[in-house]
């Protein structure tokens, strides 16, 4: 049986490959490889939880604490399943890339006197009183600012930037703002916050006023959308696109058996 709980991520895969959606949450096929650019993310996020973490101790933190605080992440996450798309791209460069996202990170908020609540928390919330749709939220970083004032931080490292018209109607953000509604009771304002790290640029949208009916109505079709599909798993098959090639499951999808997949394991 498919978990009730939702997230984004588990609604985007249906939308970029049905078949991939079918192999995570119906048949709960476990997949064996990482690409390096998803294993870079998962570090820099680490490294930045455990930046705030510390802080909230009282520790001052120097450039070169996070520096080996990242290292000591990345040699101990280190498995045998990681792969690189991109042949003109070295294990080093993306190494060195999250030390410059780092660095560009650390210059644009040290000493990092946020009024940081917490890092890496998980909200489960109904899309309404008495709804049976559960979605679960995992929230980079919320801070509070007391009086009911709460803003919101999510970290990106991949290459692509959001534009500011885009960033007002991401539904990634809008969940996670509605995660508040729904488990708030003060809830007075939230600000929205995208950290793009590659770039080194921030955009912060203020007292956000999404509303929080809307965003629900519109998860709501979706979440119908991928249950019609888990009671017809026939129904999802393969959509193949440039995604294919940060998809593990070559092996058993009907699209692709038979290839050899493009990128390669890392040694
Ligand atoms: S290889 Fe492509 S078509 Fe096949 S499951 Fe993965 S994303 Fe879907």
């Amino acid at each position: 049986m498919p978990s009730d709980r939702f997230s984004f991520s588990r609604l985007q895969i249906l939308d970029q490959c049905p078949i991939k959606y079918r192999f995570i949450y119906l048949d709960g096929r476990p997949v064996q490889g990482e690409s390096i650019e998803s294993y870079l993310g998962s570090r820099l996020h680490e490294a930045l939880e455990w930046l705030y973490r510390e802080r909230r101790t009282g520790r001052n933190i120097l450039f070169d604490d996070l520096l080996n605080q990242f290292r000591a992440l990345w040699r101990d996450g280190w498995h045998g399943f990681i792969y690189i798309v991109d042949r003109g791209w070295t294990t080093d460069d993306y190494y060195q890339q999250g030390q410059r996202c780092l660095a560009g990170y650390y210059r644009r908020f040290a000493p990092f006197d946020e009024p940081v609540d917490s890092t890496e928390q998980t909200l489960t919330f109904d899309l309404a009183d008495h709804d049976d749709c559960l979605m679960t939220a995992v929230l980079d970083r919320l801070d509070n600012h007391g009086a009911g004032w709460w803003s919101i931080h999510d970290y990106k490292s991949g290459k692509n930037m959001l534009t500011v018209a885009r960033a007002q109607r991401d539904l990634q953000m809008k969940i996670y703002a509605l995660a508040l509604v729904r488990t708030k009771d003060d809830l007075q304002r939230v600000d929205v916050a995208w950290h793009f790290l590659r770039h080194g640029k921030d955009i912060v949208l203020e007292n956000v006023q999404w509303n929080p009916k809307r965003t629900a109505t519109m998860l709501r079709k979706r979440i119908d959308k991928a249950r019609e599909g888990e009671a017809q798993p026939e129904t999802l098959q393969p959509r193949e696109s440039l995604l294919c090639n940060w998809c593990y499951y070559w092996d058993i999808c009907p699209a692709k058996v038979g290839q050899s997949h493009p990128a390669q394991v890392v040694r």
